[in-house]
């Protein structure tokens, strides 16, 4: 009896501590592990395991709070602009200057408007000639440093040293704009945990720096902490890369939520777009319905998926989160316009190569239909911020009615088309010239998605202007969901 009651018990702290493991191993957080008496980086992001190169820089950024505890760090996707402007201007540790409001598309009211306000006034950045920032394009590895380089010479105290020595990097030679700023910084050192002296950064193995290549936020934040180490610039003194003191109540596992409800922002007439999130995880669906203020039945679609994944949440699987905003055309919704309130064409408007000013629906000309210029709509801006925000592994975008699924220019997209296509009865057209629209298209949301972030989405076309069509789209929603994304 006893030795079966202690057996029972065994078991049942074994089950226990297996089950922790699988918790733990599910959510990606590890506790402070020693390896040969190292220890090992700790596991702070979902989507950083302790075993992730990057991990160390990404863990020091965040203890320097540098880097914010978001839920997701998302390691691969680019860099933006914004990002850039706020992780030079904290490891810098640069004075924050909030006067003014230097750039068009940077209100004051904007995630990183104190940072790129800053930069600006610091002489660091200029912007576009058009008098806009774009707070949400990407940075090249080269132009990277030049911010870096430049903010690190603002404070005068901690300069890179000036180099006249040979061209470092194979491909980045004197004629390259950004030449100088690459090879000073690539000539400073700093001393590693060993002692021994490093380059700051070191290029790829085959003596290429790939100076136009997306700088990805998991290169910056190893740029950044050793640039840190090279200024000394710290706001915490930590030994080597580790603050684990710092680490006391960060680490929380988020829950799996079921329909929390938070604003983006607000339209041109003040509006507020919603956005509704289902699950845990870094990997991420995202459904967007409306940005065609007459294609209301796409935002009825939306309200009743929210509906089914508030009943349905245990099927959302581990690791996934799903985020519907229903309306992003709120204002052309009321109007029941397809334009937004400016008589802009939301889906014309993204900040893509082939963005034109002038557009066409069919035959019509529409002469101002892709705005001013790229990205001049908020309501194209909070939805290309919230994109890149959460990164998610595919977006799926609802319009009404031509009844087809089309892929945007991603690989992996056609498959998601197809199998969307497949359960909802709808007409693939991909692959074709325009994929299958038979009018010249600019400007667009999927088209910004690919070239941005190489994220693949698809355009869900519903087949009439009023249903829902929400039997026939709720299978090919699940398939989507239910993906390993892992
Ligand atoms: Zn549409």
């Amino acid at each position: 009896m006893i030795s079966n009651f202690l057996k029972s018990q065994v078991t049942h702290i074994l089950l226990y501590f297996l089950f922790l493991t699988f918790v733990l191993s599910v959510f990606g957080y590890s506790v402070l592990t020693e390896i040969n008496g190292q220890v090992a980086c700790q596991q702070i992001f979902p989507d950083i395991s302790s075993n992730n190169p990057f991990c160390e820089y990404i863990g020091y950024l965040t203890h320097q709070e540098v880097v914010s505890k978001n839920i997701c760090f998302n390691p691969d996707r680019p860099l933006t602009r914004g990002e850039l402007s706020k992780l030079v201007v904290e490891s810098s540790d640069l004075s924050i200057k909030t006067e003014g409001n230097n750039f068009s598309d940077v209100s004051s009211d904007h995630t990183f408007y104190r940072y790129i306000n800053t930069l600006h006034k610091d002489g660091i950045v200029n912007g576009y000639s058009d008098g806009t920032f774009r707070p949400d394009e990407s940075v090249s590895r080269a132009a990277f440093l030049k911010f870096v380089h430049n903010s690190v010479r603002f404070r005068r105290e901690y300069l890179f040293p000036e180099t006249t020595q040979k061209q470092v990097f194979a491909d980045v030679s004197t004629d390259n704009v950004f030449y100088e700023f690459v090879q000073n910084v690539s000539v400073a050192t700093i001393s590693n945990e060993n002692g021994d002296s490093v380059a700051i950064i070191s290029g790829y193995s085959d003596g290429n720096f790939h100076p136009n290549a997306k700088i990805t936020r998991a290169e910056a934040a190893k740029i950044l902490t050793n640039t840190m180490k090279y200024t000394q610039i710290e706001t915490h003194n930590c030994e080597e890369y580790y603050c684990e003191d710092l680490y006391e109540g960060k680490i929380s596992i988020p829950e799996a939520v079921i329909n929390e409800v938070s604003i983006i922002g607000e339209t041109t007439e003040g509006r507020q777009i919603v956005r509704h999130d289902f699950g845990s995880g870094c990997n991420t669906v995202l459904l967007i319905g409306a940005i065609h203020g007459d294609e209301g039945n796409t935002a009825n679609l939306m309200h009743e998926f929210i509906v089914e994944l508030t009943n349905e949440v245990s099927m959302i699987p581990a690791g996934t989160r799903v985020i519907v905003v229903p309306e992003l055309n709120k204002d052309g919704i009321v109007a029941t316009t397809r334009n937004n309130s400016r008589g802009v064409d939301l889906n014309r408007n993204f900040n893509t190569t082939d963005w034109q000013a002038d557009t066409y629906i069919g035959n019509l000309y529409v002469p101002g239909g892709g705005g001013e210029y790229p990205a001049s709509e908020v309501e194209t801006r909070l939805l290309t911020s919230l994109t890149t925000d959460i990164t998610p592994d595919v977006v799926l975008s609802y319009h009404s009615n031509a009844a087809f699924v089309v892929p945007n220019k991603i690989s992996e997209a056609v498959d998601y088309a197809e199998r969307y296509a497949e359960f909802s009865g709808y007409l693939y057209t991909g692959g074709e010239e325009n994929n299958g629209f038979l009018y010249e298209i600019t400007g667009t949301y999927e088209n910004w998605i690919a070239e941005q972030l190489n994220i693949p989405a698809i355009v869900v076309e519903l087949e009439s202007k009023n249903d829902s069509e929400f039997d026939r789209n709720k299978e090919a929603l699940w398939d989507i969901i239910q993906r390993d994304y892992y």
